[in-house]
């Protein structure tokens, strides 16, 4: 089946620094993400994965270049513009969970629906079913400092997924788990851009999570070196044999994620 990208950079140039410092950490980077894709974004420390991540994330304005969005180009927004872009389609999970410490599981997966101006009932529907979806119905009422790494990574994927965004971007999300850990969370971002039709871009440097994505980008000094389909693609697969990208079916999967 193929589909409309989410989410598209186009010839993406990206100066970080000042002066005798200034560097650029992009060098004409195009890609494009899909409804219901899992890729993987590997490539050495220093290459511009957390930059190019902040570009797609609206966080970061390229210096050339475009970003489009839901078939909408960024280029001149307003910050107050990216932010409302962000919070209605984006999700971010790094490598440190970012949870508040003095919140339990559920509260910390509730507070980010108060912010997008969900009910009250709204939310904690939501959020427990986000925490069920992460294996967690056991540890609602559990601080972070009472999890383990794995559990408060599954507690950072569980506020993302809640608010049902379009487009989860997330910065090594295994880096600090030990092996058997990391591959769960990959195999469940994998299940979740399945499941929700939601296009994830994972950054990592663990050869064995490729199994689990559709598709591997390979970054170094700036560039894309390759793009693989990691042969579970049904995407690259037929967009070989069509060669063009199918809006009916795009539309569909839009309306699966947001019933
Ligand atoms: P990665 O996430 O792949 O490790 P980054 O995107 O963080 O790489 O960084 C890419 C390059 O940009 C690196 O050389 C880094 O040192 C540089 N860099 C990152 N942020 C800044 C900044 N704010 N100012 C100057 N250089 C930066
Ligand atoms: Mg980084």
């Amino acid at each position: 089946m193929t589909g409309a990208p989410i989410l598209e950079a186009h010839h993406i140039v990206k100066e970080l620094g000042e002066g005798e410092g200034k560097i650029v950490a992009l060098k004409d980077v195009s890609l494009s993400l899909y409804p219901g894709e899992f890729t993987l974004l590997m490539g050495p420390s220093g290459s511009g994965k957390t930059t190019l991540l902040s570009i797609l994330g609206c966080i970061l304005t390229p210096t050339s270049g475009s970003v489009k969005l839901a078939g909408e180009s960024l280029d001149g927004s307003e910050p107050e513009k990216l932010a409302s872009l962000r919070c209605k389609h984006l999700g971010f999970i790094f490598q440190s969970y970012n949870l508040f410490p003095t919140l339990n599981a559920f509260d910390n997966v509730q507070i980010g629906l108060d912010v997008r101006g969900f009910s009250g009932a709204e939310r904690r529907r939501r959020a427990l079913r986000a925490l069920h979806n992460v294996g967690l119905d056991h540890r609602l009422r559990s601080y972070p400092g009472t999890l383990s790494g794995g559990e408060k990574q599954r507690v950072a994927v569980a506020r993302v997924v809640a608010s049902s965004p379009s487009i989860i971007l997330a910065d090594e999300p295994t880096a600090a788990l030990d092996t058997e850990n990391g591959q769960a969370i990959m195999e469940l971002l994998a299940k979740i851009a399945k499941n929700n039709q939601c296009a994830i871009l994972a950054v990592t440097h663990d050869p064995r999570t490729i199994p689990y994505a559709d598709r591997v980008i390979e970054i170094e000094d700036g560039r894309i070196l390759a793009q693989k389909d990691s042969g579970q693609s049904e995407r690259v697969a037929a967009d070989k044999t069509s060669g063009s990208e199918n809006a009916s079916n795009s539309d569909q999967r839009k309306q699966q994620v947001h019933a």
